[in-house]
């Protein structure tokens, strides 16, 4: 099997799978660290119970009742489902962010910015098109 200096995570697919397997906008987004419009998600105003999974591999990223308004456009949480995301270190734009991505197939979802509100004082700033929103599930 070849190895890549990437991590290996649970679902792994080559670029061509991925590509096949996502819409252009969230292929962008999840597999080249894209970023989405702000203000053009669906999601970013979407308040109802549910769960919002990961677009790539449907795992569980965030409950609905983190979810709040941040005012910039993106959807918006102050705490992650635990286990279910993984961060690095972002170092583009002149910046230095925390990247945030899903911990089973590391699809990149948006950053994370020490300015949220209670409990956690984080804000989980992400990109609609990363995420699937459930709202049949129980929250
Ligand atoms: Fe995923």
């Amino acid at each position: 099997m070849m190895k890549t200096s990437d991590k290996q995570f649970e679902v792994n697919k080559s670029e061509q799978e991925w590509k096949q397997a996502l819409t252009p906008e969230q292929f962008n987004v999840l597999r080249k660290h894209g970023t989405e419009r702000a203000g053009t998600s669906p999601l970013d105003k979407e308040y109802g119970e549910g769960i919002y999974k990961c677009a790539g591999c449907g795992q569980p990223l965030f409950k609905s009742d983190t979810k709040y308004n941040s005012g910039t456009g993106w959807p918006s949480f102050y705490q992650p489902i635990e286990g279910a995301i993984e961060t690095s270190v972002d170092r583009t734009l002149f910046m230095t962010r925390t990247e945030v991505h899903c911990s089973r197939c590391g699809g990149h979802l948006g950053h994370v910015f020490p300015d949220g509100p209670k409990p956690t004082g984080q804000r989980y700033c992400m990109n609609g098109v990363s995420l699937k929103f459930d709202g049949e599930t129980e929250a």
